[in-house]
């Protein structure tokens, strides 16, 4: 068969990086690094109960909060001030929407936690598929009103596709937060139903029981948050015999932060050659002629200052001239961290959003064609040959056509139900080969999760979410 089925040899960590995968141990101070992203149906609270959790662990100082207080009382929005602890640009604000992701780190006992603040709306899914790409595990908020749980969840909500988006694009790992529980009394028994309702949808959508959690919140008034025995939840707490212990996925007493540090660390393919995907360009400041500054996460591998790279697919040299996480110099960086690289070498006209920087030895293939295997979302017309798509993908968007489908998969098991289907209709999956408008540096799912997962839209509607199973051409 024609096309490319692996290309990814494991590159040995050489003698002269175990120094720095020490220091990249230390930075780490033991915790496990893990990309959070948080999504729910716009208004269940995301931004509040995340800039709280924010202000309880003294990542945002009681100045900046009370910055944040006076600024929203400015616009006549109190009720969004810890939500202006995320969303920071001046039109988020006055609209009172997360537009952007917001990005802000936070440790645990076990954890440090990147978080990806996914926004809400309705035309903001592109940016939300963003956030979801990049994440290891996420935080699904509900708000436990009756009708509003209702709302995001039933009746054309997000809560639903959000879960699935986030599912197909490889989070396992779910943490519902079951938010505004000062608004329903601190109900046991509306929290237990939307356990129930959560979870009868969560299961068959592909999340493990045993990877799934509840707890009930308060974003606004920071209950459940850090602290244990929130008075107010005292029938989640005072449960004795069942503290500490999972059943149906609660555990009573367990805070929001205690079931981040229970999350279970992803694999850092540290060991598979560097490989950066671009997200952001900027033009870099002092730091000498020729060099720009881009961001990105590093999906596997590693880099350290001085060494040589490539850019794909315009394949110029560069040389990392210094790496910044979190604004601070650091000399060596892995796969899982956040980084600002400077570059010297490249032509900026040749650098987009979507590029690869990566080992000189072992690049990244590009394609413009390749195999995929899709499940399909909940879609008014069947995909035919020839159907039109944008291919989200990391952080870029490109046109594309699904131009031949080589078989429809049973959805659940993934067994062949037939070979050349005429169509692929809604809810199924199946094997297609698209072709995308222009070339696109990616891995096989088999080689590289991160860089061999994508979404299908048209029209802003999500159509399909897939993985890449062989490269063609
Ligand atoms: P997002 O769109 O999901 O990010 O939601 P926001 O965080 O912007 O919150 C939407 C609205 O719900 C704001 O007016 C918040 O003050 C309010 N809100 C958020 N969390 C809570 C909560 O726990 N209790 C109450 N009563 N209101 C909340």
């Amino acid at each position: 068969p024609s096309g490319v089925t692996s290309t990814l040899k494991r590159r040995p960590i050489a003698a002269d990086r175990t120094n720095t995968l020490r220091d990249y141990n230390e930075r780490l101070e033991g915790r496990d690094l893990l990309n959070l992203v948080v999504v729910g149906h716009v208004d269940a609270g995301k931004s509040t109960l995340m800039g709280h959790l924010l202000v309880k662990l003294k990542v945002v100082d009681d100045r900046a909060m009370h910055r944040n207080r006076t600024e929203a009382a400015r616009l006549g929005k109190d009720s969004f001030s810890f939500a202006f602890v995320l969303d920071e640009s001046e039109e988020e604000r006055s609209r009172g929407v997360t537009m952007d992701i917001a990005q802000a780190q936070f440790k645990t006992k076990t954890k440090i936690v990147n978080l990806v603040d996914a926004p809400g709306h309705k035309d903001f899914i592109p940016n939300m598929i963003n956030g979801a790409a990049q994440a290891d595990v996420g935080i699904l908020v509900v708000d436990s009103r009756r009708g509003e749980f209702e709302t995001g969840f039933e009746y054309g909500g997000q809560t639903r596709e959000h879960a699935l988006l986030l599912r197909s694009l490889g989070v396992s790992q779910l943490i519902c937060a079951v938010n505004k529980m000062d608004t329903i009394e601190w109900s046991q028994e509306r929290f237990e139903e939307i356990v129930k309702k959560l979870s009868a949808f969560l299961k068959p959508s592909g999340y493990k029981d045993a990877d799934v959690t509840y707890v009930p919140v308060s974003g606004w008034a920071g209950e459940n948050l850090i602290t244990p025995n929130s008075p107010p939840l005292s029938w989640y707490n005072k449960d004795e015999s069942t503290s500490n212990t999972t059943v149906n996925g609660v555990i009573h007493g367990a805070t929001l932060v205690d079931l981040i540090d229970r999350l279970k660390p992803p694999e850092r393919p540290i060991s598979k050659p560097f490989r950066l995907c671009i997200s952001d360009i900027y033009r870099a400041t002092g730091v000498g002629a020729g060099t720009v500054s881009i961001a990105g996460r590093i999906e596997c591998g590693g880099v350290e200052v001085n060494e040589r790279a490539i850019l794909r697919p315009s394949n110029d040299q560069v040389t990392i001239k210094s790496i910044q996480i979190e604004n601070t110099n650091v000399t060596s960086a892995f796969a899982g961290d956040t980084v600002t690289l400077n570059i010297q070498g490249v032509d900026p006209t040749h650098l987009f959003i979507g590029n690869v920087i990566c080992d000189p030895e072992y690049p990244i293939p590009c394609a413009t064609v390749i195999q995929a295997r899709i499940i399909i979302f909940n879609i008014s017309v069947p995909i035919i040959p020839g159907t039109p798509a944008v291919f989200h993908f990391k952080s870029m968007q490109e046109q594309a056509k699904i131009m031949t489908l080589v078989e429809e998969l049973d959805r659940l098991t993934g067994e062949l139900k037939r070979r050349n289907p005429r169509l692929l209709p809604k809810n199924s999956s199946g094997v297609i080969e698209l072709v995308l408008h222009r070339q696109i540096c990616c891995e096989l799912y088999s080689d590289v999760k991160e860089l061999g997962r994508f979404m299908l839209r048209q029209s802003g509607l999500t159509m399909a979410a897939g993985i890449i199973t062989r490269i063609i051409a």
